[in-house]
């Protein structure tokens, strides 16, 4: 089981790596199994892992077995232990999420409009973390603390990160906040029309 587990982790890194959201050796993907988190290891491309030698690590962060686990393993073993039902979690510093994540003036609680209904159905909302400094332990606590409430965050001058309870479910999750973080640069200044809050919330009653 784990085998196939660790497939579709590779084959979904890859997919988001062509998409072009995972630049360099950035960003970092994970499965929960049990009391275990298999996580990319530090330094990897999303293009070029191999379901062989992912890093193993348990859900304090620390390492079980596998090459050495990147830092940022402790950002999804706090999502695990704040949310029990999901089993993947994917971060990013995927190009429009980034720029989103400098801007001034972020609604904390939702950095995005509700442009299209697809970000209600496979987003919810965009929670912000607020800034700490790479290697920072605090940062981890933060994520932890907003997981408990939401499943997808923008991290400060830093990217995005989404968990869910399947890896493919994670990663529709994180191309909509790149596809929607697109159109938000895209549409700039103009006068534009979101969705309004009772549509919202139509969507929201239907796709909890
Ligand atoms: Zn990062």
């Amino acid at each position: 089981m784990t085998d196939s587990i660790r497939r579709e982790l590779v084959a979904t890194a890859r997919s988001l790596h062509e998409a072009g959201l995972s630049p360099g050796s950035s960003g970092n993907i994970s499965v929960r199994v049990g009391e275990e988190i298999i996580v990319s290891p530090t330094g990897a491309r999303f293009g070029s892992l191999d379901a062989t030698t992912l890093s193993v690590v348990d859900l304090d962060g620390a390492q079980v077995s596998g090459p050495p686990a990147t830092k940022e393993s402790l950002f999804h073993a706090a999502v695990y232990r704040a949310r029990p039902t999901d089993a993947a979690v994917i971060h990013l510093h995927s190009p429009f999420a980034s720029a989103l994540s400098c801007l001034a003036g972020l609604d904390m609680e939702n950095a995005l409009p509700a442009y299209t209904p697809y970000f209600i159905m496979r987003v919810g909302q965009l929670a912000v973390v607020p800034y700490f400094m790479p290697g920072d332990a605090s940062l981890a606590d933060a994520i932890g603390r907003r997981a408990v409430r939401h499943r997808a965050l923008l991290l400060a001058n830093h990217g995005q990160l989404v968990s869910a309870p399947t890896l493919a479910a994670a990663a529709a999750a994180a191309e909509e906040i790149e596809e929607t973080a697109r159109l938000h640069f895209i549409l700039g200044d103009r006068a534009t029309s979101a969705l309004s809050m009772n549509q919202v919330a139509e969507l929201r009653r239907k796709y909890p």
